[in-house]
């Protein structure tokens, strides 16, 4: 098995370091031509997503990246890789996205809570977004005074918060569980 990481702005690094523990062949992407390499499933990091936006559009990238998930390619994406995914953007999954929702500048907490099939788990928001309403489609995995902070569609998987950033490799397990799932199909 062997994950794309959209590696054009943000934290990639820390999700090549949480794949590497988990024993989890990772690549990242940083134009067109890396993204050729095949891959089982993607990774969006956080980051800025209008900036995200730009150079994914600027490289070629939007359409293929598009096309990739709708016709099933399993990706995870947090924080700005969960705006990345929304209506307004990607628009693969049925999410309405609320960007810098607990405030620009006092927006960064830390808190443990309960994520569905997980269990309590270390959650890090950095001006993070939260989703304000889901399609029928779409699972609610987390929400914390009643906003969704955690969702999955399908083979997407979105977090609002950065598992990346903690020492606890059980959200990057349950992406990979998916991929493996869906692999044995
Ligand atoms: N505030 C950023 C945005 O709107 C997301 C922050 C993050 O990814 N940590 O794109």
């Amino acid at each position: 098995m062997r994950i794309a990481i959209l590696a054009l702005q943000g934290a990639f690094a820390e999700h090549q370091q949480m794949l590497r523990r988990t024993g989890t062949d990772s690549f990242l992407v940083r134009n067109a031509d890396d993204w050729q390499q095949q891959k089982d499933g993607l990774i969006i990091p956080g980051g800025e997503s209008t900036a995200m936006m730009r150079i994914i559009n600027d490289g070629g990238l939007f359409e293929p990246v598009r096309n990739a998930i709708a016709g099933g390619l399993p990706v995870f994406g947090t924080c700005a890789g969960l705006i990345m995914l929304d209506k307004e953007h990607l628009g693969t999954m049925d999410i309405t996205v609320k960007r810098n929702a607990y405030g620009r500048q006092l927006g960064s907490f830390h808190t443990v809570h309960e994520m569905r099939g997980i269990g309590e788990i270390p959650m890090t928001f950095i001006r993070a977004p939260y989703i304000t309403a889901v399609g029928d489609s779409v699972e609610i995995l987390a929400e914390i005074e009643g906003n969704i902070v955690a969702a999955r569609q399908g083979c997407q998987i979105v977090t609002a918060f950065h598992p990346e950033l903690n020492n606890d490799t059980r959200v990057h397990e349950l992406f990979i569980n998916s991929v493996i799932n869906l692999r044995a199909k």
